[in-house]
């Protein structure tokens, strides 16, 4: 096959483009590095079958010669990038969402979306299967992910309803591992971060509130499989294990031997209470299952970032394919 990647400079879309180089796959790579990084794909050179386009896909999504597949990752993820980002990140959800399912529609190409488990919101039921149509604040700051998610779920069910472009669609739940940005703000990196250098874990409300944490070779693994079929979901894509943020925090702390101290700051607004994927959908359709337990997915997260001395780079906002 051959697959153009949306956002694939970025975290998990450097995994996906990774895979699918390692199993003989030609790979069309488009990022603006807006919240990715140069660096998460400068490995992936050596493989004669990797390309890279330099495009904000919220103005366009164009690759020259056919393609098989789109997998449309493009979109900052983590709560203080779309935060920082809130135009940005509604137009790649929009816009760019349908530039993604043009480019889809033109090659006759497997479209699969990346959506995310912020479409239920701050669920008010607990754990969440698909049926589930969420509890969304549509003025509240976190929209501008949450709905321009919802949207992107919407049009590209329309397309494959009005147009027949076989459209896919998995939510994705709080994935980590290694290759995230340390200083992107998301919990499982903020805590690593803070107990790496001695600093205060930042616990944001009570610390009560609950994320499912799924190991990303697992996600990847869901992805792939998502890719390769014909289903059109969504399914849940994510590990069933839920946390309190306390006792991640606690894990983190014994993981890495630190004395950071635990320090309270207030929960943002709609920050979800609880999440976790009912994951039934995934197993039956993909036969897919997730295997890293979330101690074992921090240990290995929390050795990859030690062995880099904390090397988290600049913010990288420039074209520099190159590099
Ligand atoms: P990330 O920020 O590391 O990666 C997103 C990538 O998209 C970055 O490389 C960024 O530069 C690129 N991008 C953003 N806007 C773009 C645009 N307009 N044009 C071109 N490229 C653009 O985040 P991630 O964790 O790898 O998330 C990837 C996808 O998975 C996102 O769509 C996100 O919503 C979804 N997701 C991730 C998680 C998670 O826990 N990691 C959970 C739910 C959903
Ligand atoms: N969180 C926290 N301290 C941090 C970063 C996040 O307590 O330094 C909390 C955050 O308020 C949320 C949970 O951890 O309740 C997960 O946050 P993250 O940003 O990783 O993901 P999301 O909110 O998108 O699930």
């Amino acid at each position: 096959m051959r697959v153009a990647v949306t956002g694939g400079g970025g975290f998990l879309g450097s995994y996906l483009c990774e895979a699918l180089l390692r199993r003989g796959d030609a790979v069309v790579c488009l990022d603006n590095f807006s919240t990715g990084q140069p660096k998460n794909i400068a490995h992936l050179w050596e493989f004669p079958a990797f390309e890279f386009i330099h495009a904000d896909v919220s103005v366009a999504a164009d690759v020259p010669g056919p393609i098989d597949a789109v997998a449309h990752l493009a979109s900052p993820a983590s709560p203080p990038d779309y935060l920082r980002l809130p135009l940005q990140t509604l137009a790649v959800g929009s816009r760019g969402t349908e530039n993604a399912l043009e480019l889809a529609r033109r090659n006759n190409a497997r479209f699969l979306l990346a959506s995310t488990s912020e479409v239920y919101g701050d669920p008010l039921v607990h754990p969440q299967d698909e049926e589930y149509w969420g509890n969304v604040n549509p003025v509240g700051p976190r929209s501008v992910y949450d709905e321009a998610k919802r949207y992107a779920e919407a049009v590209s069910l329309a397309y494959r309803r009005s147009l027949g472009v076989d459209v896919g669609i998995i939510r994705i739940f709080n994935t980590y591992g290694p290759r995230m940005r340390l200083h992107d703000g998301r919990v499982v990196t903020s805590f690593i971060a803070q107990a790496l250098s001695g600093k205060p874990l930042t616990i944001y409300g009570d610390g009560k509130q609950t994320r499912s944490f799924c190991y990303v070779s697992d996600l990847i693994r869901g992805l792939i499989a998502m890719l390769d079929s014909s289903e059109a979901g969504p399914f849940n894509l994510g590990n069933p294990e839920e946390w309190t943020v306390s006792d991640l925090a606690q894990l983190v702390l014994e993981i890495t031997g630190s004395d950071s101290e635990i320090q309270y700051h207030p929960l943002p607004t709609d920050d979800p209470v609880r999440r976790r994927p009912i994951i039934t959908r995934a197993h039956e359709h993909l036969g897919w299952i997730p295997e890293v337990r979330v101690a074992d997915g921090v240990c290995r997260t929390v050795e990859w970032f030690r062995s880099r001395a904390y090397d988290d780079g600049p913010l990288v906002t420039v074209a520099d394919p190159e590099v």
